[in-house]
């Protein structure tokens, strides 16, 4: 944490901090405030309001660049109190505003999506200095063709961190290993990998290709740099659409509620 030097009284009740940001949701609050989801580098999750960030002043200048947009990563500055559920920010300073990644649907809708897991798997307050280093560079990959691969790493970690990773070796019922069976299911209420000798027991085991659990496992096995794989496969819909469907069922269900925007990835 970065605490700015004010003046004492400042300090002394109110910390103001300085972080690096994401803006994960955006919502316009009277005609001029924004109240806004932020992951923030080093101190996760933060609600915060920004007083008069669509307020302009004569100069055309704010302490907002005008107001946050959802994706915008940049320097914000706020009144930090773990206590409150709701922080001021009072500047923010843009970054990067990802005007390439807004060119066409899929990396915006993907961008956005990878915004909804993080908002709703990661407690607020608990900071995810890996988490935001891997949104930062899945959001910039997402404007390359390496889209694909690089939403489904950063989903896979991010499930790996956060507890909700299903369980892709043994069978959730027997707890046998699967990898040698020539048909698999999956179990989203039951996290994980189904056998074909308890798959009558599973009421929502669907069939998966095995060969799509061996990518799966082979890309949370990959070598690592910067906490992230080093080098990805190049992957197309084909490959990941039956993946993501698994896992954001798996992550609704443990959730017990639909994600937004599911149905604009999958
Ligand atoms: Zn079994």
């Amino acid at each position: 944490m970065t605490t700015l030097s004010g003046n004492s009284y400042d300090r002394s009740i109110m910390p103001l901090a300085r972080d690096q940001c994401i803006c994960l949701r955006k919502i316009d609050y009277s005609e001029t405030s924004q109240i806004l989801l932020l992951l923030s580098r080093e101190h996760g999750l933060l609600r915060v309001i920004a007083k008069g960030a669509h307020r302009r002043t004569k100069a055309g200048a704010s302490n907002f660049d005008g107001g946050l947009d959802l994706l915008d990563l940049g320097e914000g500055v706020f009144i930090y109190d773990s206590a409150k559920e709701l922080s001021t920010l009072t500047a923010w300073s843009l970054r990067e505003g990802h005007l390439d990644l807004r060119r066409t649907l899929r990396p915006i809708y993907l961008a956005q999506f990878a915004a909804e897991l993080v908002g709703n798997l990661i407690e607020e307050h608990d900071p995810h200095p890996e988490t935001f280093d891997r949104l930062v560079r899945c959001v910039d990959d997402l404007a390359t063709p390496k889209l694909e691969e690089s939403f489904l790493a950063f989903e896979l970690d991010l499930l790996r961190d956060t507890g909700y990773l299903p369980e892709l070796e043994s069978c959730v019922s027997c707890s046998r290993r699967v990898m040698g069976d020539p048909a698999v299911y999956f179990s989203p209420a039951r996290g994980g990998v189904v056998c074909r000798n308890c798959e009558s027991l599973i009421p929502d085991r669907q069939p998966i290709d095995v060969r799509l659990i061996r990518m799966l496992q082979s890309l949370l096995s990959l070598p690592r740099a910067n906490g992230a794989p080093a080098r990805l496969p190049r992957l197309t819909r084909h490959q990941t659409d039956p993946i993501n469907r698994l896992m954001i069922g798996h992550v609704e269900y443990t959730l017990g509620k639909p994600l937004r925007l599911r149905r604009y990835v999958v």
